[in-house]
């Protein structure tokens, strides 16, 4: 038994930051190859698979499987292997300068000799003073975390993206109207989804418009949004009960500043078409790292590459 289990900290072969497929996937192959790893949850266990419902697109599941249980399934799978998990364990400093390694969270200070960093990315909002205010009181990122709260009232959908189409499909089991509100003409997401969303009754449009203001408050809940035509300039306020922010992700490196690489948009920058970063013994898998195609099998499969990048580096050191 390693000394962290008994919430002492201690020493790991490989430690590995975050629990999404990517982490979790790591977590298999590491532990398969009998590096026992720890794993630290972070704040967000399980990562943005958690807050979505239907995958419908990850092999082997004929009728699709609810992101939740898939984790569920990845974590246990892992843990068979020997795979330590610590929940809610966020670290919140590393120490890549010195070998081993330091990891430090609240009330634990950990040492590894290889680092896997599958940190994920978290939602994008769009920077108003009125959305920080109002999150959790009628503004929120995550339709499936708060769609229930908004049983036959009417619901903006912000964004044009796949997730903008999933979210606003899902509210509609809930919402009277819901309405996807986009900057552009164009919309981003694939065309099965778009089809879906646009097939939807209840899904109305609002294009070449940003929302400029959430008009509202924290007793009362949002009543309304402020729009701007892109093309017009022209500003009208429109009704609405919630507005779901579906704008992207942003990678989550914050811990790794002044320390690994990142490209220009700031994901984790890699030797492809291995995972390693600018610092050896250091590997980064799935959506900290991938800015173009951050699905969940993308990042269970580099999340393979980093185990086996990580053993193989283990392996030359001895
Ligand atoms: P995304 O593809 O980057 O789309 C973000 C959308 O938000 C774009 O339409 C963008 O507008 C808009 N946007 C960005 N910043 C904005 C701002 N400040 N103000 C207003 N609008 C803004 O992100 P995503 O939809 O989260 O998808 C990310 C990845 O996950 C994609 O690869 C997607 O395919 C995948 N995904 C797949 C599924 C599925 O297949 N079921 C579900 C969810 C996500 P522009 O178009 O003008 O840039």
């Amino acid at each position: 038994m390693s000394d962290s289990m008994n919430g002492q900290g201690g020493h790991h072969r490989v430690l590995i930051l975050g629990t999404g497929p990517a982490g979790l996937t790591a977590a298999l192959y590491a532990g398969r190859a009998g590096l026992e790893p720890l794993v630290l949850t972070g704040n967000q266990p399980g990562g943005q698979l958690t807050i979505t419902t239907d995958v419908e697109n990850y092999p082997g599941f004929v009728d699709g499987i609810m992101g939740p249980e898939l984790v569920e399934h990845m974590r246990k799978q892992a843990q068979r292997f020997g795979t330590i998990v610590k929940d809610f364990e966020q670290a919140t400093r590393v120490d890549l300068g010195q070998r081993p390694f330091v990891v430090e969270t609240d009330g634990e200070t950990y040492t590894c000799d290889t680092l896997i960093a599958a940190t994920g990315a978290s939602a994008k909002l769009l920077g108003l003073e009125s959305e920080t205010l109002l999150m959790g009181y009628g503004v929120s990122a995550c339709a499936t975390c708060d769609g229930f709260f908004f049983k036959d009232k009417e619901i903006v959908v912000v964004g044009g993206g796949d997730s903008a189409m999933e979210e606003a499909i899902y509210l509609t089991r809930f919402a009277s109207k819901v309405t996807v509100v986009h900057r552009r003409e164009g919309l981003r997401a694939s065309k099965i989804m778009q089809e879906r969303a646009q097939k939807n009754p209840k899904i109305e449009w609002q294009l070449n418009k940003v929302v400029t203001e959430i008009l509202g408050s924290q007793k009362d809940g949002v009543h309304a949004v402020r729009l701007e035509d892109t093309t017009t300039g022209e500003v009208t306020e429109f009704s609405t009960q919630g507005v779901f922010m579906a704008i992207g992700h942003k990678p989550n490196t914050d811990l790794f500043a002044d320390t690994l690489d990142t490209d220009d948009a700031g994901y984790l920058r890699v030797e492809h078409p291995t995972t390693r970063t600018n610092v050896e013994g250091v590997f980064a898998c799935g959506d900290v790292m991938d800015p173009s195609y951050r699905q969940a099998i993308t990042a269970a499969g580099t999340g393979c590459q980093a185990a086996i990048d990580a053993e193989r580096w283990l392996e030359a050191q001895e």
